[in-house]
């Protein structure tokens, strides 16, 4: 059973994924495995640092949309595949909606043409139950810049703007996709997202 993690940046999705895999990873009775994207593997983490290397700047949205159909495709073929295939739950913080939603809607190349090279990427692998954090960009941002000062500078190039258009990306492959992709709703308090993501995994995932 494959289930990914998506949302905007600061929503809070790993560190929600961290505290409820302490909580309910001991009860499942299957084993799981946890990776993220991009990365994953060690071919896949290299090319993230490429993709979110701040030197990179002058990076072509093409070549980074590419970069990351490459890195998901060895991510998938090393860890996902082989994974579900041995039958254990795979929790993958970011899945292809992320470049849906970043290089599809974000950098405006189409959601339609950036599924068509991951559905080259991933040989058609999808999660069976996907969950989104929906969050308001503006206060995802504001959590970040408070959490991680360091990476004010690239968020003060991406801007928000941009982050506006990934949210809207996010919301209409949530309405395409309304029996995969489960919301919820980021800006309540940590203990009530952690406990909401429970429930939702719990009647989801089959015996
Ligand atoms: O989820 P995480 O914080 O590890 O993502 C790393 C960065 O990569 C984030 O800033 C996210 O906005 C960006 N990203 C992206 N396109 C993707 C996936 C992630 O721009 N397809």
């Amino acid at each position: 059973y494959f289930i990914s993690l998506e949302g905007p940046d600061g929503a809070g999705k790993s560190s929600v994924l961290e505290q409820v895999l302490n909580e309910i990873g001991p009860q499942l009775n299957t084993q799981y495995l946890v990776t993220r994207e991009p990365g994953g593997s060690r071919i896949a983490e290299k090319i993230r640092q490429i993709i979110l290397d701040p030197a990179n700047v002058k990076m072509d949205d093409r070549t980074e949309a590419l970069l990351y159909a490459a890195a998901r495709s060895q991510h998938v073929e090393e860890i996902v595949r082989p994974a579900l295939a041995a039958g254990k739950v795979v929790f993958s913080d970011r899945f292809v909606d992320s470049s849906l939603a970043y290089q599809g809607a974000g950098r405006d190349l189409g959601i339609d043409q950036v599924k068509q090279i991951n559905e080259f990427a991933t040989g058609g692998i999808e999660p069976d139950l996907t969950l989104f954090f929906d969050l308001d960009p503006k206060i995802g941002l504001a959590r970040i810049q408070k959490l991680r000062p360091d990476q004010e500078d690239r968020l003060e190039q991406e801007k928000l703007a941009f982050h506006e258009k990934v949210y809207a990306g996010y919301q209409k492959i949530a309405r395409q996709n309304p029996d995969r992709i489960v919301k919820i709703d980021a800006s309540q308090p940590f203990d009530q997202v952690e406990a909401e993501t429970i429930a939702i995994i719990k009647k989801r995932l089959p015996d």
